[in-house]
């Protein structure tokens, strides 16, 4: 028997499984995918709170979740590296943006001239910082690794509901990602579609973000043998099927900013679908667990952001776990 039992094996149930037994309990997860084909497999996956509020709770999940990260980084933890970024600006601003506070080396550099011209033209600045950034598949199969070492159990089951979690365990947490909008009967809950573009590295180190690009947002973020050109955020799509017209812009617009892209070997196309929701993540102990589930927390909803955010909620999650082993 159990103490909890994860039901979801993405970032956000291996983050959480692992900082349950970090406090002594002993965990099941179950999942309904296999890992390696969870969203969270897809993502990109660099630290940045893409489009949450800018609350304080939202800032600490962020800020701690970065120094986790930049803690992995140094072990080191496979898949995870801090890596050089730039965030290209189209407006002059006057204020550090709200999650500064987050990244400790953040610098305003108005230096980029603004051309006139090409897509990247227009570009007035830009945020210069080193943030954690992650390689999804090894990483995923490290905090699978750990989990397991630790004692942890990994069941691959498609359950019908929350209740059916209880027969493992009395204190049940939903990371269930897009899945929570029915397990949970939450409305607010709603795919947002990604796609995104693999290539060869032609030697590239530094990621460069421009958010606010007129077509699209627009990013590259190298790994160890591939970048990740990115990318859709498409609200209430749901196609999984990447789109090869799509795959050509966002080829564009990136050799468009970094030219020694222009020309890179496609090595793959992918899409996830972000588990948005309307207000925000869902972390929370729910007031009125089903029957035979003595406490449930969720964990879900954590849209274009669920990296960035895993250990800050994780922590969240533990501390709201009442039950003692
Ligand atoms: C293209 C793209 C780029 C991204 N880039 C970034 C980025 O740079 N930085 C960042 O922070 N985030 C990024 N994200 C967002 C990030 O991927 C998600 O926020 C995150 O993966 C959500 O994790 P999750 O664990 O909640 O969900 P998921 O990874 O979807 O996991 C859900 C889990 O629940 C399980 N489950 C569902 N239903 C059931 C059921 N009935 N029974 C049992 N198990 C069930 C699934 O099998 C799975 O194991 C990106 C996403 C995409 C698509």
């Amino acid at each position: 028997m159990s103490d909890a039992v994860v039901v979801g094996a993405g970032i956000i149930g291996l983050s959480c499984a692992v900082r349950l037994q970090q406090r002594g309990l002993r965990v099941t997860v179950v999942t309904a995918h296999p890992v390696e084909q969870t969203v969270s497999a897809v993502a990109a996956a660099v630290w940045y709170p893409t489009r949450t509020d800018g609350t304080s709770r939202v800032l600490d999940w962020a800020r701690h979740t970065f120094d986790e990260l930049a803690d992995q980084a140094r072990q080191p933890v496979p898949g995870v590296v801090m890596r050089p970024t730039r965030m290209l600006l189209r407006t002059p601003v006057d204020d550090p943006p709200w999650w500064a506070a987050a990244v400790p080396d953040l610098r305003y550099c108005p230096v980029v001239p603004a051309t006139g011209t090409g897509p990247a033209g227009g570009v007035v600045a830009e945020w210069r910082c080193t943030v954690p950034t992650v390689e999804m598949r090894p990483y995923l199969d490290w905090l699978t690794r750990r989990f397991v070492a630790a004692g942890g159990v990994l069941r691959q089951r498609d359950l019908s509901n929350l209740a059916e979690a209880g027969q493992l365990a009395p204190v049940v947490v939903n990371a269930t990602g897009l899945a929570a909008g029915r397990l949970a009967a939450d409305p607010s809950v709603h795919p947002i579609r990604g796609q995104v573009v693999l290539v060869a590295n032609p030697g590239i180190a530094t990621s460069v973000r421009d958010e606010h690009h007129p077509d699209g947002s627009t990013y590259v973020h190298p790994r160890r043998r591939d970048i990740v050109l990115g990318g859709t955020f498409e609200p209430d799509v749901d196609g999984e099927l990447p789109d090869p017209a799509t795959s050509r812009a966002i080829r564009a617009r990136c050799a468009a900013l970094v030219p020694e892209l222009a020309g890179a070997a496609v090595l793959a196309q992918r899409v996830g679908l972000r588990p948005g929701r309307h207000g925000g993540a869902r972390v929370e102990a729910d007031p009125a667990p089903p029957s035979g589930v003595t406490q449930l927390i969720h964990c879900y909803g954590h849209g274009g952001a669920g990296v960035t955010l895993s250990w800050g909620c994780a922590d969240e999650v533990a501390s709201l776990v009442s039950a003692e082993p």
